[in-house]
């Protein structure tokens, strides 16, 4: 039986099992289509220890990340939330040109090319090459590599410490959380701050966001699991912000607690309570979930069933990780969904992985005219309706899959 990532003690009780799934990010080209595929279980576990939730690896990390199609930049609404974090914590904990910021998982520079701009000094860790070499470009100091306690050695001993560490969608993605915070701990500054940005598991669970669970996100937290996991490392955390990116994420705050307990804020206070309050505690309320996502399922095979009988024409906006949980999970193909767009030229002329729904550039959609427009990163869906607004001219409509089948008019 294998063991939690974080207290080793056996996984035995299950979230959801999402059976078996192709790694979401591995899009396919056009001549991969007649080989074999490797699908992987996608079997999500709470550990009755610390109720940290959690998929098992079973694909070696250098598998995922050496190669990866995901461009922060491509989004507007993420480059937005990137640049009001960058001025919240420069004025919030003064940072100055004599300061060190380090971002982990720094993707393609589009959050701290907003530091540079301010002449504030910063450092990028990002194991993908590919995606690094874009922030290279751009002017933002990238080394690429995996981060963990053997890379903060190194950085320390080069005479680096971070007075402002932060992560934002890089701790679910890690598959050894414990070597990953414990590096925290290393190469932050005694009087350093760090500030880590996860979809937040109370979220997820409460809106059926079973889509946002595939391999490459190890791990699903609380703010209580969390918490417990720094706390081990010498970590408090001190602050605790939610925002509504990714379906509605943490930001924490954390400092080395030898600092002193310091002042937790009351906000922190109140969902720490909220969330002993729903349950986050107790066995019982993990094992709920999978009802909701065999009810997720339903409703959507419902309406896409109903739609085809009816004639309609279906196509999908966007080729994110979730969409390809998504898909997989409910086998919808090409008989549901004759193809999907996407902004990234990465993705375009590919193929999605398990499903084989071709990906488009989006011109397609004007082309030819769906009935439906199923977005699949409904994260982003006010972004998505703005910039599609031209489907409407046709009478097209929009489709929000998760939690509940939501037309938009
Ligand atoms: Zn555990």
């Amino acid at each position: 039986m294998r063991g939690c990532a974080f207290c080793s003690a056996p996984l035995r009780h299950t979230l959801v099992d999402l059976g078996m799934s192709p790694l979401c990010e591995s899009y396919l080209t056009p001549d991969q289509l007649d080989g074999p595929e490797t699908f992987y279980p996608l079997h999500a576990y709470v550990c009755g220890e610390c109720f940290l939730v959690q998929v098992p690896q079973y694909v070696r990390p250098e598998e995922i990340f050496t190669e990866y199609a995901y461009f922060s930049s491509y989004s507007d609404s993420w480059l937005a939330h990137a640049r009001a974090y960058v001025e919240m914590i420069s004025a919030r904990f003064r940072l100055t040109s004599a300061s060190q910021v380090v971002e982990l998982g720094s993707n393609d520079g589009y959050l701290l090319q907003y530091f540079v701009q301010r002449g504030i000094p910063v450092l990028g860790i990002e194991p993908a090459r590919n995606v690094a070499a874009a922030a290279i470009a751009k002017g933002v100091q990238t080394e690429v590599r995996m981060f963990g306690r053997e890379t903060a050695q190194g950085l320390v001993a080069r005479g680096l410490r971070a007075d402002l560490l932060l992560g934002a969608n890089v701790l679910a993605q890690v598959p050894d959380v414990n070597d990953f915070v414990g590096g925290m701990a290393l190469l932050l500054a005694p009087d350093g701050v760090a500030t880590i940005e996860f979809p937040h598991l109370m979220r997820l669970m409460a809106e059926g966001q079973f889509d946002t669970i595939y391999h490459e996100h190890f791990s699903y937290f609380s703010l209580l699991s969390a918490e417990r996991i720094f706390a081990a490392h010498g970590l408090a955390i001190f602050d605790v912000e939610e925002l509504p990116t990714h379906g509605g994420s943490l930001r924490i705050f954390a400092r080395h607690a030898r600092q002193g307990p310091g002042d937790a804020t009351e906000r922190l206070k109140d969902l720490r309570r909220r969330e002993r309050d729903a349950g986050f505690e107790r066995l019982e309320t993990y094992a709920a979930f999978t009802q909701t996502v065999h009810e997720c399922k339903r409703r959507l095979l419902e309406f896409l069933i109903e739609a085809r009988r009816a004639g309609k024409r279906i196509a999908g906006y966007g080729a994110p990780g979730k969409g390809n949980t998504l898909l997989n999970y409910c086998g919808i193909r090409e008989d549901f969904v004759e193809y999907t767009v996407d902004r990234n030229p990465y993705k375009q002329g590919r193929f999605l992985p398990g499903t084989h729904i071709p990906i488009h550039a989006p011109e397609k959609l004007a082309e030819t005219r769906p009935d439906y427009v199923l977005i699949l990163p409904w994260n982003l869906k006010n972004e998505i309706i703005e910039q599609l607004a031209y489907v409407r001219e046709w009478g097209g409509r929009f489709v929000v899959p998760i939690p509940r089948v939501e037309v938009l008019e």
